[in-house]
């Protein structure tokens, strides 16, 4: 804390202060979810903002907030077809190493509710 108020900062330091918030909020979903028995698959999000999340080809966001697609012709919000593209990712990682979410109390359904009174 010395260090910080008399403002002997470095690149490094700057990296570490400015890398943290995000390092935090990573480790505290990981480690919320490891409680819950959910596993957590971390995704990469390069191209998912230039790719067709309908085709998968490479698409252009004319304006900030929207995206088109010249192959297939689609149109939606940037964010909502970035967001999409990570999601199939992360379907692949589920099909690919096996990784599922699940909870240790599943919620109860009839049947279940019926043979817990049993
Ligand atoms: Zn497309």
């Amino acid at each position: 804390m010395k260090g910080i108020r008399k403002g002997g900062r470095g690149k490094r330091f700057n990296r570490i202060v400015n890398a943290f918030p995000f390092n935090k909020l990573s480790f505290f979903i990981e480690y919320k979810a490891n409680l819950k028995g959910i596993a957590v698959v971390k995704i990469r999000e390069d191209y998912t903002s230039k790719t067709c999340s309908r085709c998968g080809e490479e698409g252009k966001r004319v304006r900030q907030g929207l995206f088109k697609c010249p192959h297939c012709k689609y149109q939606a919000n940037a964010d909502y077809n970035g967001a999409m593209n990570i999601l199939k990712r992360s379907w692949e990682h589920v099909f690919q190493d096996g990784a599922v979410a699940f909870s240790p109390e599943p919620p109860m359904t009839g049947k279940t509710k019926a043979e817990a009174h049993i």
